[in-house]
This record gives structure tokens, C-alpha cells and sequence, in this order.
């Protein structure tokens, strides 16, 4: 059986990744890596396995890891991991752009997934919303809500931004020609083509994501709400067992959830 590495072994979604993999029959947990300093290095974590702050042991013992930290300490085991040959699911979110070159240039080496949310439904979202921008064509504004928990880091979050992607690949268009973050003061008129996104952040909110097409009269409105982690962490683990094995490359989660369109 493949064993995997959970790499933030401790933290929100690291916990539930190691309960999807005690549940998952094509998988064992192999070793747990935390950042150096965490009081549970040291500490056993399962039969045989102590929490490591070492990524070239860790990655020793696994065939495939996955990541749930910071961008920083993501490319940190991600690169081991390249010399080491293990594959890579990779859930952080709040890259920069010269950060995800970095991973693109990784993938040449090892195989790697890299995906804002291994959510099926979330995936399944993703694909109504460039079929429906596609089919709606003009005169419907685009707009986009996400609300996270207030320790979320990153903002606007790696879905919303994804979402925000399919509206602008429905309607054939490059997102960073239409996307708008900010709005106060004396904004002006709407520009037709925007593709806006509001952040809200609140209390112990897993993630929920509301697009909306408003049209004259009428509007659309496509949501997701998580209650909690546990089917990002099961989405991982379906990765992570799609991915053992598989040649080097970067592969859209698209293929994973058999997703792909033209
Ligand atoms: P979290 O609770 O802060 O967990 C991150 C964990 O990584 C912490 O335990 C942290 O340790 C540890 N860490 C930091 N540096 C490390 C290093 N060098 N080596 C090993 N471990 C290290 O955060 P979270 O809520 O789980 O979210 C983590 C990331 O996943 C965020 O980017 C979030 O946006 C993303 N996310 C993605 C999805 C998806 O489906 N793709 C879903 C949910 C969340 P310390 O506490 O010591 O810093």
C-alpha cells in the first residue's frame, strides 16, 4: 500500500487528512512532518510513527505527500521532495506567481496536483459556472462572495479565485483583465465585463462561496457551503491515490474528478 505524508500533520486540515487516510483502504499514513518547533514533534501520532521536523526522513518513508500549510513551507518539503521522487498533492493556497512557476518547474521532476479545493462538489461548481457564463453570454454581471473562518490567511481565497477563473474561461476571456478586488469611494459605473469578488472573513466559517449572474429582472446565484473539512481531506486522499505512480507533471483536479472539458 502506498504510504502518504502528511505534511502539517497538527493543523486544521492536517487532522482531518489523517482521519480520511485511517479511512481510506488504498492508503496507510507512512510519517507526519511539522514545522520545526511545533510542541508535538517528537511526539507519536500512530503505531510506530512520531510527529518528524525533518522532510528528507519523512519523505524516506512515503511514496506520495499532502500538503495543507503555508506557501513557504510547501515549497520548502516540495522541493525534498523532488530530489526525493515523491508525488505531491498540494492544498495550500496564497501562492504568489513566481511561487507557482516555481511548482510548475517542481513538476517537472515529480508528479504534482495542485488544486485551491479538492472538494468534488466544489470541482462539480466550477464546471456549472464555465457552462453557465459560456451559455449566458452577455448582459449578466458576474460577481463572487466567499466567507472563511477569521485565521484564514490568504485573501480573496484560492476557490474564489478559481471560480472566478471559470466565469472568465465560460466567457473566453483572461481574468486579469476583468477581475476587481477592491470597491469604495466614488467607483464609477460597473464595467460591463467585471468580475468581481468580495472577501468576508467570521468566526469558525469552514468556506462558502456564492457566484452570482445578474441579469435585468433576474438573477442567478450558484453556492457551496462546507460545513466542515472533512471532504477537502477526502478529496486530497483520492488524489493522492490517483497520483502514486503516475509519470511527472502538473495535473489539473480536473482529470482526478474526471472533470476536463474541451
Ligand atoms: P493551519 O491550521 O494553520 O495548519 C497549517 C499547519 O502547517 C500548522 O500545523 C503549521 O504549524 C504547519 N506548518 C507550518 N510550517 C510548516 C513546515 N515548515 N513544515 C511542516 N508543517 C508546517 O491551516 P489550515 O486551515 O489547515 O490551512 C492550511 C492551508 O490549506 C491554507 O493555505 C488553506 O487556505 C488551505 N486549504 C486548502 C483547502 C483545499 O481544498 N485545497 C481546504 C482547506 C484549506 P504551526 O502551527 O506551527 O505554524
Amino acid at each position: 500500500m502506498p504510504r502518504v505524508l502528511v505534511v502539517g500533520a497538527m493543523g486544521r486540515m492536517g487532522e482531518r487528512v489523517r482521519v480520511a487516510i485511517s479511512e481510506a483502504p488504498k492508503l496507510e499514513l507512512g510519517a507526519a512532518l511539522e514545522a520545526p518547533g511545533h510542541p508535538a514533534v517528537g511526539k507519536p501520532i500512530a503505531k510506530g510513527i512520531e510527529i518528524s521536523d525533518d522532510p528528507k526522513a519523512a519523505l524516506s518513508q512515503c511514496e506520495v505527500a499532502i500538503d495543507f500549510t503555508t506557501p513557504e513551507a510547501t515549497l520548502q518539503v516540495m522541493r525534498a521532495a523532488a530530489d526525493a521522487g515523491v508525488a505531491y498533492v498540494c492544498g495550500t493556497t496564497g501562492f504568489s506567481d513566481a511561487q507557482r512557476a516555481e511548482i510548475g518547474d517542481l513538476a517537472a521532476r515529480i508528479p504534482i496536483v495542485h488544486a485551491p479545493n479538492f472538494s468534488v462538489s466544489v470541482n462539480i461548481l466550477s464546471w456549472l459556472i464555465r457552462e453557465a457564463a459560456r451559455k449566458l453570454g452577455s448582459g449578466y454581471d458576474a460577481e463572487l462572495v466567499e466567507i472563511h473562518h477569521s485565521d484564514k490567511r490568504d485573501a480573496p481565497s484560492g476557490t474564489a479565485l478559481h471560480l472566478a477563473e471559470a466565469v472568465a474561461a465560460g466567457r473566453g476571456q483572461k481574468l486579469a483583465d476583468h477581475l476587481v478586488l477592491e470597491r469604495a469611494g466614488d467607483i464609477g459605473v460597473r464595467p460591463e465585463d467585471a468580475i468581481g469578488i468580495q472577501t468576508l472573513r467570521a468566526g469558525d466559517i469552514a468556506g462558502e462561496h456564492t457566484v452570482l449572474f445578474v441579469g435585468q429582472g433576474e438573477r442567478l446565484e450558484l453556492t457551496h457551503r462546507a460545513s466542515t473539512r472533512d471532504h477537502f481531506a477526502r478529496g486530497a486522499v483520492r488524489t493522492a491515490d490517483w497520483l502514486t505512480g503516475r509519470d511527472p507533471g502538473l495535473y489539473p483536479i480536473e482529470r482526478v474528478f474526471g472533470l476536463e472539458t474541451d
